[in-house]
């Protein structure tokens, strides 16, 4: 049985592909170009015509050079459903890893610029240590992540998505736990949305939002 999304998907595959009939050899002349690095942009998927995709992947046909702008849900299937082996430009065999990987990257960097554009422009010694440590594992102390307070509310939407994805609290050590005890309620709030769900439980803390 052919679904609506495999019908789509042949037809805008074979629109661009040299192949017109064998689906599974159009799909072989595609490579995995990468993420696009275009966050203002609301693209449509042009596999599937699914509109408003977040994270925009790019694949190259290698016969033409045709490009497609693939949403997240269909990069996948490239991955996994369709049986075949997925390379990048490089011959690298791409997987659902690799996909992951090159999104957590597209965080770090879009998080960087904005944290480039604000707290490392300070003279604070204290928000460039901040900005750094980010750069580095993202990381952070109860204290470092509670004088963010005021900073996170000020980015894009992408800059918060990309702040929940790479930030984490760190809480191994004492004086780290020591930190979270003394949070206002209000502080909590905001440092607790960073913690997972096995620090909260630790801590007792329910998340409010
Ligand atoms: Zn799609």
């Amino acid at each position: 049985m052919i679904n609506s999304w495999l019908k789509r998907a042949m037809e805008n595959l074979f629109k661009k592909s040299e192949e017109k009939e064998n689906f599974k050899k159009a799909r072989q002349e595609w490579l995995y170009k990468g993420l696009e690095d275009n966050q203002y942009c609301e693209a449509e998927c042009e596999l599937c015509n699914h509109e408003e995709i977040r994270y925009e992947y790019i694949i190259v046909n290698s016969l033409n050079n045709n490009l497609m702008v693939v949403g997240s849900e269909c990069i996948k299937k490239f991955t996994d459903d369709f049986k075949t082996d997925f390379y990048d430009i490089e011959g690298n065999l791409v997987n659902e890893k690799r996909l992951t990987k090159d999104k957590n990257e597209y965080f770090k960097k879009i998080l960087s610029e904005a944290l480039d554009k604000r707290l490392a422009n300070s003279n604070n010694a204290f928000y460039k240590s901040i900005a750094e440590q980010i750069k580095k594992d993202g990381k952070l102390t109860p204290n470092q992540l509670k004088s963010l307070h005021n900073f996170y509310p000020t980015l894009e939407e992408m800059g918060r998505r990309a702040f929940k994805s790479v930030v984490t609290v760190s809480l191994k050590k004492e004086r780290e736990q020591e930190q979270i005890a003394k949070l206002s309620q209000n502080e909590l709030e905001f440092v607790s949305q960073f913690m997972s769900s096995q620090q909260r439980k630790r801590f007792g803390i329910s998340l409010i939002k």
